[in-house]
């Protein structure tokens, strides 16, 4: 017998601007190329990846781009420092420049930010090896200092002036609290200026999330593990909806805690392509439609 069930996706999640555009510079590409590099993940959804792998697009690493010559890679959403473009014009490399617009403000500001005062202690919030921390860290040499959480406070010396910036995908409540807590170190007469330049194509999502997410009882966030808006947008949907289940693939869809819900809604990182997060609700659709759940399960 059939259980009647709600499943709704959300339509204001899935890419961002930044992403739907270098998903778009690729595609055009491989319509006229059949193949093209591209350094790093171009998104980090491994399930998005696999699509365009098929469609030609190989994802390369580091030491591999270092080993091209006389061809063509794109540069992925998340910007790359200076010495990545420098090895490109050496090895006679066709950059396809996907960096978003966002990063790339952000790359000017600090470097601004650095050669105003030269002297002043660069902070970047953000997680240290993220490839957009990498791309921001190089403008300025690696002169910076990058604190994942308050944990990471005494690296700074509150005693010399400090500018502080974020990654884009960190969240708004966290800069504030890292913000409070610099204050509260600082020396007297010590200058702390701080930029909140966390992207407003995640940070705006956040209230229409929670909204979304207490309106089902069950919730499903399909994200790539390796996603860093992801992490904050699916502990969002958590802390409205202790029911939040996490599904980087269809593989991870857990049927026999879904059976216990009658609404369930389904949203995403601005990583999360429509067509994964509408094959979710296909599936689920599916399982609760079939007669032979066993066998659904693993379709
Ligand atoms: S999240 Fe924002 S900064 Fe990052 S790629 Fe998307 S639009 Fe650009």
């Amino acid at each position: 017998m059939s259980k009647s069930i709600k499943i709704e996706i959300d339509v204001r999640s899935g890419f961002c601007h930044g992403v739907i555009r270098a998903i778009r510079k690729a595609e055009q590409e491989l319509n006229t190329d059949k193949s093209l590099y591209c350094l790093g993940e171009i998104v980090h959804n491994s399930e998005e990846v696999s699509r365009l792998n098929r469609k030609g697009l190989q994802t390369i690493d580091k030491e591999q781009f270092m080993q091209l010559k006389d061809t063509k890679v794109l540069f992925r959403a998340h910007g790359e420092p200076p010495e990545v473009y420098d090895i490109a014009q050496r090895n006679n490399i066709t950059v396809v420049d996907a960096s978003c617009g966002v990063v790339l403000a952000l790359q000017q500001k600090i470097r601004k930010a650095h050669e105003e005062s030269p002297d002043a202690q660069i902070v970047i919030l953000g997680k240290k090896g993220h490839a957009e921390v990498i791309g921001l860290e190089g403008q300025i040499g690696y002169s910076d200092i990058v604190i994942e959480n308050e944990s990471d406070l005494n690296k700074i010396d509150f005693s010399r002036q400090i500018i502080l910036f974020s990654q884009t995908t960190k969240s708004v409540e966290e800069f504030n609290s890292i913000v409070a807590k610099i204050k509260e170190n600082l020396k007297e007469g010590v200058d702390f200026r701080y930029y909140d330049t966390i992207c407003r194509q995640v940070s705006n999502r956040i209230p229409e999330l929670k909204e979304f997410a207490s309106r089902y009882e069950l919730i499903i966030f399909v994200s790539g593990k390796n996603s860093s808006n992801g992490k904050v947008l699916f502990d969002v949907c958590r802390s409205v909806n202790p029911n939040t289940m996490f599904v980087a693939s269809l593989n991870d869809i857990d049927f026999d805690n879904i059976e216990h819900f009658s609404s369930i809604g389904i949203c995403g990182a601005t990583s999360t392509p429509i067509w994964l997060m509408e094959a979710v609700k296909e599936k689920i659709e599916h399982y609760f439609t079939s007669s032979d759940k066993n066998l659904n399960k693993k379709i």
